[in-house]
Formats: structure tokens, C-alpha cells, sequence
């Protein structure tokens, strides 16, 4: 494309690939891991309500929601920063802190957000190989240069569905110089049940150069509305609250948000069907034949290498899977194109996959 007379963007934003989601036109949607059950019914009540108050501008601060978070997980609230989203905060993040020159470093298979963020500002999105599709900590610190201005890491990993134990994490910032940021992406945290699991927080509230970013997409399935926060270092959120745009949380995402954060008993419930669908669904594909990379999300790979001819075409199976309007996640743009990536949604949702994935393999 030319750009000799129109206006030109600056050097990188041309080498992004566009982020492309997950496809929505169908019945069966598992091609985005939000939450199976859909949000809390509170949740949804107090979204309906906020309805009357639409034409006020919200709480620039989020304050109600940063209290009902501190709350909920035992944080401090003043060094909660809420966005639009954890992409914002991601990028928010990587506007503050990098620059033209800089690196950007994160893992193999990691979230395609942080080269986006990157190659945005004019830095060098830099990749540490990782090990049976888990982040290696040796790996990453190796590549950490005097530019590495950031290391992002999704603990767990969307889309390998791995994650690093706590002394991995304290390895990993151990082997950090200080000028480095460490982001610990926590997207999925709220699916974890393992003792040797750290979101991060205790990290953030011992370090200057940690923060932790959750998110409300996932298990409180408030995708559309947009809910994100971090967990900061006091300095790291002064700088957050600087970048953000004033009114970058709506007043329908704060109420629907604090109520589906209050809600602890559809939170657990929503875990436990993930965890009871997951390990059906695991069990049902490996009884296939295909193989299913283990996941401690609410997602899973499934792998169709080493199928025989014709079976062993991931694209061929999701085109084949669309045809009964099931969705799932095509990985080639995560270097990962044998594997389709399959949230986990409800019971009836789960049969129909492993049926259509059956009558794939054996038509
Ligand atoms: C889904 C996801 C996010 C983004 O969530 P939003 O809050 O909806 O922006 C961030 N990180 C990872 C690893 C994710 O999978």
C-alpha cells in the first residue's frame, strides 16, 4: 500500500496484525473462553438498573468498584486501576513504559496483546521459547537486554492452558534487574485451585516493578461490558491514573461489576462446572484419539498432529465443526496451527463438540 501523500502512522503500527477475535455467528460459541454460564443473574440486574442514570458520566475514579475488588480479594484499593478491559491496561501499560527502541519480552505462545501493545508505541516485541508449551523462566530471563523495558507473562497462558507455580514467578522477578517491569497477566485466575498458585498480588505488594492485571471477561462472563484492573506498585498506578482517558469505565460496567464480584456462590459454581466440563471433555477427546494438551483454564488445545491424512487438519476440523454452528478458535496466529483452541462451555455445549469432533474424525 502506498503511503507517499497521506498521512503516515509512525514506524510499526503498519507491522501489526490486526487482532482478530474469536467468531461470533453461531449457536455454540466457544471460540473466546468467556464464562459458560453467562454473567450472574445479579449481575445483570444491576446492569438493567443503571439504565436510568445513562446520561451521567460515571466515576472517573471507579472508587465503588475498586472497594468492592479490595474487598473481594483482600487488595488494597488505592492501588487498584480499573480499565476498559485488561487490554487497556495492557496497553496503558506499555505506552508509559516503553518506547521507540525499547523491547517488549513475553513468552512463545503468549497473549497476542503484548506485540500489538508494543509494535503501537515504536518497540521491539521480543519472544523467549518455551518448553512443552510452557513459559521457561531460563528462556526468558536470557533474552532480557539493557532495553527490555517490560516482561508480560499470562500465568496461566492463553492459549497453551499452562501456568507457572509461585517459585517459578519469584525465580523469574529474582533474575530481573529493576528497571523491569514484570507484568503478571492473570486473566484466568479466578478457574486455579492449586496450592502452588500465586495470582500475584503478594508479588506487587513486596516489589516496585510488579504489577498483576485481572479481568471480568472470563469467569464473570462481562465480556461486552469491558472490565479490567491491575494491581499496582503506588508509583505504577500514580502513572496508570496519569495515561487513562478520565471516564475509561462506564457506570454500568462499575455496578454490573461490583455485583457480579459480591457474587461468590455463582463464582464458585462457575468454577466448579468448569472444572467437572473440563476434565469430561479432556477425557472424551483423548478417547478420540486427538491429543488434548492439559489446561488448568477454561479452555483447552486440541491437537490433530500425528492424525492421520486428511484428519490432521485443525482447519479442516473447525470448518467442519462451524458447519453445526460451532465455534472455535483457529492458533495459527499463535504459531500453533495443528491445535484449535475450545473454551469450555455448558454440558449440552461439550457434547455437541466431542459428537461433531467424532463424526469429523470418522467421516
Ligand atoms: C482474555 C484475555 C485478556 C483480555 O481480557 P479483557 O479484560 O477482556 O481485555 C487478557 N489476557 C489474557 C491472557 C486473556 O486471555
Amino acid at each position: 500500500m502506498s503511503q507517499s501523500n497521506g498521512p503516515v502512522p509512525r514506524p510499526g503500527i503498519l507491522d501489526i496484525a490486526a487482532y482478530v477475535g474469536g467468531e461470533h455467528h453461531g449457536t455454540i460459541r466457544l471460540a473466546s473462553n468467556e464464562g459458560a454460564l453467562g454473567p450472574s443473574p445479579r449481575a445483570m440486574e444491576a446492569y438493567a438498573q443503571a439504565a436510568a442514570t445513562l446520561h451521567r458520566y460515571p466515576d472517573g475514579a471507579s472508587a465503588a468498584l475498586r472497594e468492592a475488588i479490595a474487598r473481594r480479594f483482600g487488595l488494597d484499593a488505592g492501588r487498584i486501576v480499573c480499565g476498559a478491559g485488561s487490554d487497556e491496561i495492557i496497553s496503558l501499560l506499555i505506552r508509559a513504559y516503553a518506547g521507540p527502541g525499547d523491547e517488549v519480552l513475553y513468552s512463545q505462545y503468549g497473549f497476542l496483546m503484548y506485540p500489538i501493545g508494543a509494535r503501537s508505541v515504536g518497540a521491539t516485541p521480543v519472544t523467549a521459547p518455551e518448553t512443552d508449551l510452557t513459559a521457561d523462566v531460563e528462556s526468558l530471563l536470557s533474552r532480557v537486554t539493557p532495553r527490555t523495558k517490560l516482561v508480560f507473562l499470562a500465568n496461566p497462558n492463553n492459549p497453551t492452558g499452562t501456568y507457572l507455580p509461585t517459585s517459578e514467578i519469584e525465580r523469574l522477578h529474582a533474575g530481573l534487574p529493576p528497571h523491569v517491569l514484570l507484568v503478571i497477566d492473570a486473566a484466568y485466575a479466578e478457574y486455579m485451585n492449586r496450592n502452588d498458585y500465586t495470582a500475584g498480588a503478594e508479588l506487587v505488594e513486596r516489589f516496585p516493578n510488579v504489577v498483576m492485571t485481572r479481568t471480568f471477561s472470563k469467569i464473570f462472563a462481562l465480556g461486552s461490558l469491558r472490565i479490567g484492573w491491575a494491581y499496582c506498585p503506588a508509583a505504577v498506578a500514580d502513572v496508570l491514573n496519569r495515561v487513562r482517558g478520565p471516564f475509561n469505565v462506564s457506570t454500568a460496567a462499575h455496578v454490573a461489576g461490583i455485583a457480579a464480584v459480591e457474587d461468590t456462590e455463582f463464582l464458585e459454581r462457575s468454577r466448579q462446572h468448569n472444572e467437572q466440563w473440563r476434565e469430561w471433555f479432556t477425557r472424551q477427546v483423548r478417547g478420540l484419539g486427538l491429543t488434548v494438551h492439559p489446561s488448568v483454564t477454561n479452555f483447552v488445545l486440541v491437537d490433530f498432529q500425528g492424525q492421520k491424512p486428511g484428519k490432521d487438519d485443525a482447519e479442516a476440523a473447525r470448518q467442519f465443526l462451524k458447519g453445526r454452528s460451532i465455534l472455535v478458535r483457529q492458533m495459527p496466529s499463535y504459531g500453533l496451527p495443528s491445535c484449535l483452541r475450545v473454551t469450555i462451555g455448558t454440558e449440552a455445549e461439550m457434547r455437541a463438540v466431542v459428537d461433531a469432533l467424532k463424526a469429523f474424525l470418522e467421516g
